[in-house]
């Protein structure tokens, strides 16, 4: 505790050397160090952005892309948002960096339907952090006006847990509802959702974890697991996706189970905006047609 430490070495004397010395460990110096950084990527320019496509699997069409965040730092490399994202969110900087994220995202929409490119949708995560400082919906509202992007084509992605574990949580997703944007829970299945709260939510996608997907030809209850969610979404009338789609057996066994949506390598792994508009943008003649006309 750093107040603590701070005591003590005020009780040592003010030159006391060791007033550095309980606290930081070379583990706590390391990730102050990161932490520092972090705080400072935007402004240098070392985050951007790679989008995932979301596909139809009967058709092969394009019906959205997921927004995933990246941090590429001359010291650390490129470093995954499973380690950065923890630590901003307990730094507070998760804030400002979801709404960098959510900026960015929105804009490039309306960058590649300039082109001619239209994305249907486009997914963004939201962080348990950036919910419990309110007034999220108004963030959400001002970047969508601010880029021009319907709020329709916006859906935003929260975990069960985001969900389960904020005491507001109802309100929130209320209020972003109320913008009009949509919802999805995000790795669905690996949470403790209950039903009976998950039907009061007015939320219209989920997503089946990709742990599920992994070895769905094989294990038994994870096929089981998958075919109960893609049965609960029909019940609920929510439609349903699975990520982390890698083979052609995959997609398969969906789709001869009810679920037409899928995210994974099978399809595309997460690239940058040129690239989904070099291999995706020119290959759906009505993609073009919208454009032109609308
Ligand atoms: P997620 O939202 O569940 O995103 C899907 C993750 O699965 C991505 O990892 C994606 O690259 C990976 N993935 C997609 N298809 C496949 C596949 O076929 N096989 C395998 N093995 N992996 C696949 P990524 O980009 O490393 O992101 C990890 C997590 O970090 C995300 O999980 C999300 O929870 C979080 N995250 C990413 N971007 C943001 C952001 O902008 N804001 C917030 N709050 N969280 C973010
Ligand atoms: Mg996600
Ligand atoms: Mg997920
Ligand atoms: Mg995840």
């Amino acid at each position: 505790n750093a107040d603590v430490a701070m005591y003590q070495a005020k009780a040592r004397g003010r030159n006391n050397f060791q007033f550095y010395a309980p606290s930081m460990t070379g583990e706590g110096l390391e990730r102050l160090r990161i932490e520092t950084m972090l705080r400072r990527s935007i402004e240098k320019g070392e985050i951007f952005l790679h989008y995932q496509p979301q596909v139809e699997i009967d058709s092969g069409r394009l019906i959205g892309v997921e927004a995933l965040v990246r941090w590429q730092n001359p010291e650390l490399g490129l470093v995954p948002p499973a380690r950065f994202i923890p630590l901003a969110e307990d730094t507070g900087f998760i804030s400002q960096l979801g709404e960098w994220v959510l900026e960015q995202a929105c804009t490039q929409m309306v960058r590649w339907q300039e082109a001619g490119f239209v994305v249907p949708k486009l997914a963004v995560n939201l962080s348990v952090r950036q919910f419990e400082r309110g007034s999220i919906a108004a963030m959400v509202a001002g970047v969508l006006h601010e880029s021009g992007l319907e709020p329709a084509r916006l859906q935003l992605e929260v975990t069960e847990s985001v969900i389960m574990n904020t005491g507001d949580a109802l309100q929130f997703i209320n209020d972003l509802h109320e913008v009009g944007v949509g919802l999805a829970i995000d790795d669905f299945g690996t949470g403790y959702s209950s039903l009976a709260y998950l039907k009061q939510l007015p939320v219209q996608t989920l997503k089946i974890d990709r742990s599920f997907i992994k070895d769905i030809s094989t294990d038994a209850n994870d096929e089981a697991i998958a075919v109960a969610i893609i049965q609960l979404g029909k019940s609920l009338n929510l439609s349903v996706i699975a990520e982390g789609v890698e083979t052609a057996e995959q997609a398969a066994f969906l789709l001869r189970h009810g679920c037409n949506r899928a995210q994974g390598y099978y399809y595309s792994k997460p690239a940058s905006a040129q690239e989904l508009l070099a291999r995706w943008g020119r290959r759906d003649e009505r993609n073009l047609i919208a454009a032109a006309t609308g």
